[in-house]
């Protein structure tokens, strides 16, 4: 079993362009990271498999795009003003904040279900110091959305914040797309978008960052059928994470969450968590916000956000149920579960056991050697036919073809194709084949230039 620990998952993906620090040239900005050419296109996959799955393949998901700017009264209604906080704590000395359920947490006290009061009783009575050994403050809520000015004027009025969820663009849209296209209970709205989130303790690399990408689905249905719905999505979580990505089974968990840690929103939720290299933690969100946004939208902007149901003549307003899904903590979990170190002719390597329709590079082609112009000119025809195909391949005749494994294996690439004098004739009856020889156990096979895209096509 390859012992895989973060320091080598982030050397990773900052070596072969996966991510990169933000503004690292100015010594980072805490809590944002920066996607490489590699990393975007893995983000893209992640992306387009989930567009695929809950709105492409469905006929009752409707995609929107909202802006991440909006009314500050957005966010007074849906109770993210007055409620969206985490508790913190400060150090009295060095006035750096932490989150207090994550210092009860290290030192070996369970927070969850704790209030306020609570977790700062929990601090004193154990006598608990800062990391750096300086006596607490008391526990109090912040905030976490960040606020800003629309326009030239900084008052009152002119406040708005940067989302701290996607959920929200939807919810204003809800009356938008049931005027246009009429649908009927149940149907969903579904977006792919920036969030931000001003969090006291952003750590474990993209896992706790100040901005992110959500995916997520606000799904109405009648109030009395929310149940089936919620458990029917919380199964197609667990699949997307399974046949879509690949992630293995036995590291998915998925746990009930108590009342008293649920959100303001929530009347049911579970959580689905995964065993990261630093332990089980949450990876995507399924929540019941019952009629809690619409009802509160409507309250506070007058408009009728109910529903008319032709067959029961009954008006109400939908109840919603919520998948959410980090697209940063999926990429963490594909990466950190696909990272494998084995030998091979005698020398360690390290690759990524990505299923290829994750990988970002689907395969690379190689002239056997770069200084023979016939094979370089037959393999650019190769790469040149292939890349209309399937556009994720790359060409690479840079060192020796055991370098090029090698740095295709770090990326995850399923195949590496290689034209070679077989392939321009030498032995007749090789002539139009090439070698591919597989990522995960090295071997390779011999076939026609002909069946290639069937064979790296996914
Ligand atoms: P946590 O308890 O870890 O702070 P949360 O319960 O606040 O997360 P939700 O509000 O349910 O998270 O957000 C939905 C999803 O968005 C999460 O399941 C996670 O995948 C992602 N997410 C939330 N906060 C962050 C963050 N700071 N960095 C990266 N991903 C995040």
């Amino acid at each position: 079993m390859t012992d895989v620990t973060m320091e080598k998952i982030v050397s990773l993906c900052k070596r072969r362009g996966f991510i990169f620090q933000g503004s690292e040239i100015y010594g980072g900005l805490a809590g944002t990271w920066d996607y490489g050419p590699l990393g975007v296109t893995l983000k893209k996959n992640i992306e387009h498999l989930w567009w695929k799955r809950f709105v492409l393949d469905r006929e009752d998901i409707y995609g929107v795009d909202a802006a991440i700017l909006m009314n500050q009264d957005v966010w007074k209604a849906s109770g993210h003003v007055g409620g969206f906080s985490d508790p913190l704590v400060e150090d009295v000395k060095t006035k750096k904040r932490f989150r207090a359920d994550h210092l009860l947490e290290d030192a070996g006290i369970d927070p969850r279900g704790m209030t306020l009061a609570d977790m700062d009783a929990a601090i004193k009575s154990k006598r608990l110091a800062s990391p750096d050994g300086n006596a607490l403050g008391d526990v109090r809520q912040f905030n976490m959305m960040f606020k800003t000015h629309v326009g030239a004027t900084e008052d009152e009025a002119s406040v708005s914040y940067l989302r701290p969820e996607t959920a929200q663009g939807m919810f204003v849209n809800f009356k938008n797309v049931l005027d246009v296209f009429h649908p009927k209970l149940p149907f969903g709205l579904a977006q792919i978008g920036k969030v931000f989130r001003n969090e006291i303790a952003p750590r474990d690399f993209i896992f706790r960052v100040r901005e992110l990408e959500q995916m997520e689905i606000e799904y109405f249905v009648k109030p009395g059928e929310w149940r089936s719905v919620f458990d029917a999505f919380q199964a197609e979580q667990k699949t997307f994470l399974a046949e879509d990505l690949g992630l293995p089974v036995e590291k998915i968990h998925q746990v009930e969450i108590s009342a008293a840690d649920r959100a303001h929103y929530s009347k049911h939720s579970v959580d689905t968590e995964f065993d990261f290299p630093f332990g089980q933690k949450e990876l995507l969100g399924l929540a019941y916000r019952t009629d809690f946004d619409l009802g509160a939208h409507a309250k506070a902007s007058g408009v009728d956000l109910s529903y008319y149901d032709e067959e029961t003549k009954e008006r109400f307003i939908p109840h919603c149920i919520e998948p959410t899904f980090g697209v940063g903590r999926l990429l963490l979990a594909v990466i950190a579960s696909a990272y494998r170190e084995d030998e091979q002719g005698g020398e360690v390597r390290t690759y990524l056991a990505l299923a290829p329709r994750v990988a970002p590079i689907k395969a690379a082609v190689f002239p056997l050697l770069r200084n023979k112009p016939e094979l370089v000119a037959k393999a650019r025809e190769v790469y040149a036919m292939l890349k209309k195909q399937v556009p994720h391949i790359v060409w690479d005749d840079n060192g020796n073809i055991g370098k090029r494994y090698r740095r295709q294996d770090e990326i995850g690439t399923p195949a590496c194709i290689t034209i070679d004098f077989d392939t321009l004739g030498e032995k007749p009856e090789l002539k139009d084949t090439v070698t591919v020889r597989d990522r995960d156990t090295g071997s390779q096979e011999r076939i026609s230039i002909s069946d290639l895209v069937m064979r790296i096509r996914v």
